[in-house]
Order: C-alpha cells, then sequence, then structure tokens
C-alpha cells in the first residue's frame, strides 16, 4: 500500500533534482529531498540511484482489440495485453476501432478497456470507426459518450484517406455536435480523433470546418501528420493556428518524417511543443509493404528517446508529447500526466544514461519491465 522510490532524478516532467516519491493507496503522497520518517508505515523501499522517473505514458491510439482486417477475415490482428502495454512504459491507453468496424465491435473495445483496467492500467475508448455514420454501443455518439464511463470522445473517423467516407462539412458538423454535447452532459473531454490519411485533402476538411462553424478548435485531434510531408505541413499551419497535433510514433516510410525529427522542426520553428502530442497507433494495421504489420507500441517510447539521445532535445520538454500535453487534451490533467501530490501514482522508472525503461508503477502497483523488444 505505501512505497517509497529513494533517490530518484524527478522529472515531472519538468526537472526536479533527485527526490524521494511516497506512494500510498495508488496516489503520490509525498514528494521531498528525504523520506525517511514513514517506518511505521512499512512500506515497500525501493533504491532507485541511477534512475529517472518520469509520468507514466498516455497513449491515445492503440487499436487494444486488434486492427487490420484490409487483407480479409484472416488479416485481423488480435488483442493487445496488458504487459505488453506496461512494458512499454504505458499506465494510460486510449482504445479505438479502425477500418474495421464489423469483425470488431464497439462492445469488445469497450469489454477489453475494463479488462485492462482490472490488470491495473487507466483505459479510456472512443466510439466510432473510419466511417460515417460510425459504429456505436447505443446507436448515437452524443449518447455513448454521455452515459458509458469509459467512452471520452469519437474516433478515429477517417478523413482524405481512400478508407474514409467522404464526409461532408455538414456529416463532421453533425458529429461534431453529438461529441460536444456528449462531452458536456457526461463530464467528459468530447474528442473527436480523425485519422488523416495520405489522400490529397489532406487537413483541408477540418480547415474548412473550423472556417464555416463555431466549434471550438481544441475538441479536435487530428492523427498521423508525420505520414507525409504536405500533411506534416498542413499541421504545422494548423498548430501556429492553435489546433493540437498528434504524430504517429514508429513512422519510417520513405514518404513520412519520423517522430523525433518533426520535433525538432517544431522546436526550430519556435512553435514548441504545446499542443503537440505523440501515439504509437499500436496494434493496428502498419504501414509497412504488407499493409499488416502490427504497429509497434514500443515505437512510442523508443521515439521519445531518440529525440532525446540522438537529436538533443531536453527530456523534459519531449516527455510533455506523451504526458502532460495528452492528458490536458484529455481533460485528465492534473490527476494525469503529472508527478505531483495527489495525482495518480502512475511512474515510469528508467536508467538515467541509457534511458532503458527498468519499472513501471501504475495505480500505485510496482513492477518490473523484464521483456524489450522492438
Ligand atoms: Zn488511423
Amino acid at each position: 500500500m505505501f512505497t517509497v522510490l529513494k533517490n530518484v532524478e524527478l522529472y515531472t516532467p519538468e526537472y526536479s533534482g533527485i527526490k524521494d516519491i511516497l506512494t500510498a493507496c495508488g496516489k503520490i503522497a509525498l514528494i521531498s529531498d528525504r523520506i525517511d520518517i514513514w517506518q511505521q508505515l512499512r512500506p515497500e523501499v525501493v533504491d532507485c540511484s541511477g534512475m529517472v522517473a518520469m509520468p507514466g505514458l498516455i497513449d491515445q491510439h492503440v487499436h487494444i482489440t486488434g486492427g487490420g482486417g484490409e487483407q480479409g477475415p484472416g488479416s485481423t490482428i488480435g488483442p493487445i495485453s496488458s504487459d505488453e502495454l506496461m512494458n512499454a512504459g504505458i499506465t494510460t491507453v486510449v482504445g479505438l476501432l479502425g477500418c474495421d468496424g464489423v469483425g470488431k465491435s464497439m462492445e469488445e473495445l469497450l469489454m477489453k478497456a475494463r479488462a485492462l483496467e482490472a490488470d491495473g492500467l487507466t483505459a479510456f475508448i472512443y466510439s466510432g470507426n473510419y466511417g460515417i455514420p460510425p459504429v456505436t454501443i447505443t446507436g448515437r455518439i452524443l449518447t455513448d459518450i454521455a452515459l458509458i464511463d469509459k467512452v471520452i470522445g469519437a474516433g478515429e473517423i477517417a478523413i482524405s484517406d481512400h478508407r474514409s467516407a467522404c464526409p461532408t462539412r455538414n456529416e463532421l458538423a453533425k458529429l461534431a455536435y453529438e461529441v460536444l454535447t456528449g462531452g458536456m452532459l457526461g463530464g467528459k473531454a468530447g474528442i473527436v480523433h480523425l485519422h488523416v490519411g495520405n489522400g490529397r485533402e489532406g487537413l483541408s476538411p477540418l480547415f474548412d470546418l473550423l472556417e464555416f462553424t463555431d466549434f471550438p478548435m481544441q475538441m479536435f485531434v487530428p492523427t498521423h501528420l508525420n505520414r507525409n510531408r504536405s500533411l506534416f505541413d498542413q499541421a504545422r499551419r494548423y498548430h501556429s493556428g492553435g489546433g493540437t497535433i498528434d504524430l504517429t510514433a514508429g513512422e519510417d516510410t520513405d514518404e513520412g518524417i519520423n517522430v523525433p525529427q518533426c520535433l525538432v522542426a517544431l522546436v526550430e520553428s519556435g512553435n514548441g511543443l504545446d499542443r503537440v502530442t505523440v501515439s504509437s497507433d499500436g496494434n493496428g494495421s502498419g504501414a509497412g509493404p504488407s499493409q499488416n504489420d502490427a504497429g509497434s507500441i514500443m515505437a512510442l517510447f523508443n521515439d521519445i528517446r531518440s529525440a532525446v539521445a540522438d537529436h538533443g532535445l531536453p527530456l523534459e520538454l519531449v516527455l510533455k508529447t506523451v504526458t502532460e500535453n495528452p492528458a490536458k487534451t484529455l481533460k485528465l490533467y492534473p490527476r494525469k500526466g503529472r508527478i505531483a501530490i495527489g495525482s495518480d501514482a502512475d511512474i515510469l522508472l528508467a536508467d538515467k544514461a541509457s534511458l532503458t525503461p527498468r519499472m513501471l508503477m501504475s495505480g500505485g502497483r510496482l513492477r518490473q519491465i523484464f521483456t524489450l523488444k522492438k
């Protein structure tokens, strides 16, 4: 019930120096230079010398029930396990469907989110799939968000993709109304999580919607914006105008720009990384030649580490894209996305020198990270 992480170099994500952290009943109870007055509580004491502590990662785009299915019934990908997520340093996940709203169902997605929570993760879901009208549980996006605790928005709704329903401005506006109102009634973030494909229009449908309607920009989170250069150029314009942009980790195609390079470009342009988030697209259909290799959940932290180790960006800055920023976007902050007194005890511990993940605390439960595969 009580754990003291001793002598850890703390990134809240801001750099805070060497600290001791006391966690109690799943929450962060105390952060101090030295905690040694708690012996009567019989805490588990873990010496974290040589390690850095950072908030557990928030991955807002994971195909938790599996993606794929685009090469026929034999091509679907199976569900992800809680072990896979935790070994990737993730403590909060948002699950979604994708192209396949037939072989995979919203009911299955909701049950999987509950199963991940039973294993100690925090899990939410988006209602919908690529298409319009999107698949739902209650028959409407609005009532899914308002009534079902785990549903915090709609997604991933596809635009500018040969697999999208080519939603008109009016159709997108009606969807946004359902999400906005469902979020207000349910006390949720109410996010429209948009899959943006390689189609010729790029982000134009979103620019168009915002120009001719009154929806707040912050309710939209377009993703995969680093999949080609012209889309990333549009994304930078959208970000400069106040929008939130989500980049997909593990991008390694000839047309795409990998996440570390995108982050460097955003920092160098002076726009900074506020309202920039990164997600893995984990366990979905990959972008490889087969179009069927599951996206890697490990890519999320690997890209963060590369941005620091290979590109010289400060850890405290890059970390925000997978902790504080998504927590703010999803209205989970400061319960999530930050190591502070009163926040959930979600902490990733990594070797300071190599930034290799070693231990993960999720909801106050500490576990070793054993496997490190790509
Ligand atoms: Zn997608």
